[in-house]
């Protein structure tokens, strides 16, 4: 067997401990007799499997009692509408900042119920986030929407902004469980499970109690966060599989001391690849240094008519799913939790040798 080092930006790569307990457990979960993907969601083993991953999770982030979490499906691409169908609350507006490809698939999706206002976005072109001090948001507004991190442009937000007591909704999808955040500060937090936290298939939904209310007419029942949450994620078939593997990871994320602590691994990993691209004439990364992501690092080597060799080289030297995404051309490297610093490392090695010998 041997393993790749795997940049893919989503589906990502998993912790090797959690897929070898996985391949453990994999025909008989702990004396059960069976998988997990063949048990009932209602039997007591996947329950105790549900409930674990919850407490798991809610330590993890320290989420406030009054927070209710679902492993729910449709992706983050459901959210996009979910959010609006459940927080409009009959108002007709709501805030938006727009920083990138991410950011304006949440705006067209909510465009189709409601009107959106830009409260701030990204001049076209740049790679940085609008300054706190210089977001216009409305006074009337249902709620603030913003993408942390967009994982195409390889931005990240230096602060959490301001909207007063206008519910903030988050897309944490490429870097929830990166480090400690306050959760406190939000309305909403969602994320697809296929960065930071498992396979494809499980979305986390993280919503303030107070926000789980009637939602728009016509919203069907599985867009409605009080039916999910009313029915603890079990209103239909939740993605059992997926739910168990995420509570895998939550395990190790806690083994590994939590999130502060891979907070600090996580910015070794950043810094040491960000000051190789800086160091280098060879390489660039087109994000203002006041808001470079920590999971996804976009990268453009100065011939662009290198970027297939570089590609090949790389895959020779196990390093894969490196190619940037089409809207940004070059390189790509995402640097999820469950990237090592090895791997890390390993291409940092490698460019360097890529560039001794085509720079
Ligand atoms: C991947 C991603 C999405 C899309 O997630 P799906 O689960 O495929 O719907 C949305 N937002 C961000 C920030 C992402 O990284």
């Amino acid at each position: 067997m041997s393993r790749s080092y795997n940049f893919s930006a989503g589906p990502a790569v998993l912790p090797e401990e959690v897929l070898e307990q996985a391949r453990e457990e994999m025909l008989d979960w702990q004396g059960s007799g069976m998988s997990v993907m063949e048990m009932s969601h209602r039997g007591k083993d996947f329950m105790s499997i549900a409930a674990q991953a919850e407490t798991d999770l809610r330590e993890l982030m320290s989420i406030p009692a009054n927070y209710k979490v679902l492993f729910a499906q449709g992706g983050a691409s459901s959210q996009f509408a979910m959010v609006p169908l459940n927080l409009l609350q009959g108002r007709k507006g709501a805030d938006y900042i727009n920083t990138g490809s991410w950011s304006k698939k949440a705006i067209a999706e909510a465009q189709r119920f409601c009107e959106v206002n830009i409260a701030g976005a990204t001049p076209k072109g740049e790679f940085s986030v609008p300054a706190a001090e210089t977001l216009q948001l409305s006074a009337d507004a249902a709620y603030l929407h913003y993408t942390p991190n967009e994982t195409i442009q390889g931005i990240e937000f230096p602060y959490v902004p301001d909207s007063g007591d206008v519910p903030l909704a988050a897309d944490f999808s490429s870097t929830i469980l990166s480090r400690p955040i306050d959760v406190s500060r939000y309305g909403v937090i969602y994320a697809g499970a296929q960065k930071n936290i498992g396979p494809a298939g499980l979305t986390v939904v993280i919503i303030r109690e107070d926000l789980i209310a009637e939602p728009m007419a016509g919203t069907p029942a599985m867009f409605n966060y009080g039916t999910l949450t009313g029915a603890d994620s079990m209103y239909n078939t939740p993605p059992t599989y997926a739910w168990y593997i995420a509570g895998l990871v939550f395990q190790w994320l806690k083994r590994r001391g939590g999130l502060d602590a891979v907070a600090v691994v996580n910015e070794r990993k950043v810094r040491a690849l960000y000051t190789a691209i800086d160091q280098s004439d060879f390489y660039n990364n087109p994000v203002d240094p006041t808001c470079r992501s920590w999971m996804n690092v976009p990268f453009t080597l100065a011939d662009a008519e290198l970027d297939a060799t570089f590609l090949a080289e790389a895959k020779d030297a196990g390093l894969v799913t490196l190619k940037g995404h089409r809207s940004v051309g070059g390189m790509r490297a995402s640097i999820y939790n469950a990237m090592p610093e090895e791997g890390v490392q390993a291409l940092i090695d490698f460019m360097a040798e890529f560039e001794k010998k085509y720079g």
